[in-house]
């Protein structure tokens, strides 16, 4: 279906759903360009940049960076010379996020889809309670269901220490499902109109869930 036509997969899905881990399985299979806002913001604020500043209460009250802050770390990535595969992990999250990147996308012939992660609120407040990340490269983690397969050695990149998000906590988590609810789930009609969203059961193992995601890539780069 795909012949050098540049294309981008988007993840959308409540916080917990499994997004993260989704998207470094993706990126090692397919060797697609990985784009997260969170964490380019999580970057923004640690380096205590202007923007970082400007954003750090915002992020951790919960709520939603502006939209024209990250439409334009985004469009910044899709300029890049050469990049034309691109996994959107955590962008877009709002309507309007999502019709800003379909308007540059769409102009410039990029093929698009979309899965979006279906998980209870029950589940994703269990997930979030145990979750950390590796330090150096992020790959994400789980108290309860995805330790590291050698105590305290991150199986990607051997590094040994760990971090647990500030905006994990249970009332922020709460908060940031709110706004989810409100502003981002919108977004599945509005690519459900255009016949490019396809449901994932997030409630599946990480291994199942990936297993049916690479294999919808895999159809949809025949
Ligand atoms: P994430 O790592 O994707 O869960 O994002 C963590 C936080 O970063 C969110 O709770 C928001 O504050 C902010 N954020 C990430 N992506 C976006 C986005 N596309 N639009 C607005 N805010 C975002």
């Amino acid at each position: 279906m795909l012949k050098n036509c540049p294309y981008a997969i988007i993840f959308i899905g409540p916080p917990g759903s499994g997004k993260g881990t989704q998207a470094s399985i993706l990126r090692q299979k397919f060797n697609f360009f990985s784009f997260s806002t969170g964490n380019e913001l999580r970057k923004e604020i640690d380096k205590k940049s202007v923007l970082g500043l400007k954003i750090k209460k915002i992020y951790d009250e919960g709520a939603l960076v502006p939209d024209d802050i990250v439409v334009e770390m985004a469009k910044k990535v899709l300029e890049q010379e050469g990049i034309n595969k691109v996994l959107f992990d955590g962008f877009p999250r709002t309507l309007e996020q999502a019709k800003s990147l379909s308007l540059f996308l769409e102009c410039k012939n990029w093929f698009v889809r979309v899965f979006y992660f279906d998980l209870d609120t029950k589940v994703i407040l269990d997930r979030i309670a145990g979750r950390f990340s590796c330090k150096i490269c992020n790959q994400g983690y789980n108290e309860k269901t995805l330790k590291p397969k050698v105590d305290g050695v991150c199986d990607n990149c051997g590094g040994c220490e760990f971090v647990w998000r500030d905006d994990d906590k249970r009332e922020t988590v709460l908060k940031r499902l709110d706004f989810y609810e409100k502003m981002t789930s919108p977004i599945v009609d509005y690519y459900k109109k255009k016949n490019i969203a396809y449901r994932v059961d997030a409630s599946l193992s990480a291994d199942q869930v990936s297993e049916k995601v690479i294999a919808s890539v895999e159809e949809m780069l025949k």
